[in-house]
């Protein structure tokens, strides 16, 4: 048994979570819902156990299908690389040179979006740079900002 952060797309995300309504992207990496099977860009993650879902994650032996974040580590100046992988409500799952996929720390969407200028509805799959440390991360800045 081995539980990870595992792709999933929409229609199966909101079969897990009738409730809610899918934090979800077009243009997210391209991945393979773990359920159905389906090309997914939809950047939404579940943790899940790879035993118990029809479509696995591949583990990540070749270093080409590593996801985003794999090989983060905080830059020599200082700025911390987060990828926002998912997010539910508020609360986005996000890798960081301390929580890979299968561990994602959770910080607020409402303080990325606000530190970096976007709307809350931008932040789930795009990268950023941030200040601080694995206990704290602050002062958010899209790593790819299109309006500079
Ligand atoms: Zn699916």
């Amino acid at each position: 048994m081995s539980w990870k952060a595992q792709a999933i797309c929409v229609d199966c995300w909101h079969r897990a979570h009738p409730a809610h309504r899918a934090p979800a992207r077009e243009d997210g990496p391209q991945d393979r819902c773990v359920m159905c099977g389906n090309e997914t860009r939809a950047g939404l993650y579940e943790r899940l156990d790879t035993e118990a879902v029809p479509f696995p994650a591949p583990d990540y032996d070749d270093p080409f299908d590593r996801p985003l974040g794999y090989d983060y580590e905080v830059l020599p100046d200082g700025r911390v690389p987060v990828w926002i992988m998912g997010g539910i409500g508020d609360q986005a799952r996000a890798v960081t040179p301390w929580r890979k996929h299968d561990n994602p720390a959770t910080l607020s969407i409402a303080e990325i979006a606000r530190d970096a200028g976007i709307a809350p509805g931008e932040v789930v799959g795009r990268e950023f740079f941030a200040a601080g440390d694995e206990h704290k991360l602050t002062d958010f800045r899209l790593k790819h900002d299109p309006r500079k």
